[in-house]
């Protein structure tokens, strides 16, 4: 069935009020849209969970630190309001601008330390703006619960964080990254590949199951990681932004896999950046 489609708060407002006064626990799954497999992994968690689901889709200007890649984000509203369908989602929030940001809007929801390194450090503000539109859809839909993606690992940890701290009633739930058969990460900017740059893009995943594997082996990080970086080079890819083993709890960076930890890995193809992480260890 399709969801109805709500961008103004009090149409969204009228929605949840039954569930709420019912006792309803309310699923929110925030997405910026062009929505894949990865994103309905999401969805199938808050069905299996929730009472009711909510969906949202906002292509959040304020996370953007780069104006070009905000104009160049895939927006595909009528497919993905298609490929809910057979989820029976209860609404798709998709506000209209001012509904997020009205005029004079001059609040900020700012996560500090976890932020300090990887996306953080690379994207200035982003996870500022992570944090307040977060907080945003947490209040607007009054979820219970909120899912989102092992794919983005720091932003997971931000906001579990920032939940935490601000001590909102929402449980948040961390769901597994859904990748390609050939192991790329599903992401929306995937779509920005060319054909040539779709086939190389692969070669980031498997260098990190390769540093994984050689970790694994008692292979020390440092050379493992310059050749991780050498085969990026020749595959193609223009530049790495990090290529990182921290601590999977606080982001600490590790020379060794002492404790539970992740590769995080952020690189540029053809113009696109993909990030990707990977847990190191049994
Ligand atoms: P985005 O639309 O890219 O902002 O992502 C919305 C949500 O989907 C975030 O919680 C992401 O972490 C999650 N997500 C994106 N790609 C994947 C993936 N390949 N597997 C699982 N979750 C994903």
């Amino acid at each position: 069935m399709p969801a109805p489609i709500l961008r103004r708060l009090d149409a969204l407002r009228t929605a949840t009020r039954p569930w709420i006064l019912a006792g309803e626990r309310i699923g929110v799954v925030p997405t910026m849209g062009a929505l894949h497999d990865g994103h309905l992994s999401l969805v199938e968690a808050a069905k299996r969970t929730c009472d009711r689901v909510i969906v949202t889709i906002f292509v959040n200007p304020r996370q953007f630190n780069n104006p070009e890649d905000l104009k160049n984000y895939p927006r595909t509203e009528t497919e993905d309001a298609r490929k809910l369908e057979r989820f029976n989602v209860d609404a798709l929030w998709v506000p209209d601008g001012d509904q997020m940001y009205p005029a004079h809007f001059a609040t900020t929801v700012s996560v500090t330390g976890l932020t300090d390194v990887m996306e953080g450090h690379f994207r200035p503000g982003h996870f500022d703006g992570v944090a307040t539109v977060v907080t945003k859809l947490f209040t607007q839909t009054s979820a219970s619960d909120a899912f989102f993606g092992e794919k983005d690992y720091q932003q997971l940890l931000v906001v579990r964080r920032m939940a935490a701290d601000l001590d909102l009633p929402v449980t948040v739930h961390g769901c597994p990254t859904i990748r390609e058969i050939d192991g790329l990460a599903m992401s929306s900017r995937n779509l920005l590949l060319s054909d040539r740059a779709r086939t190389t893009a692969p070669v980031l995943h498997d260098v990190m199951e390769q540093i994984a594997d050689g970790l694994r082996r008692g292979a020390a990080f440092d050379p493992l990681h310059a050749a991780a970086v050498a085969r990026l080079d020749k595959a193609g890819f223009t530049g790495v932004d990090y290529l990182d083993l921290r601590a999977q709890d606080d982001l600490s960076a590790l020379a060794a896999p002492t404790r539970p930890a992740r590769l995080f890995a952020a690189a540029w193809l053809a113009g696109v950046r993909l990030i990707d992480n990977i847990a190191v260890g049994d």
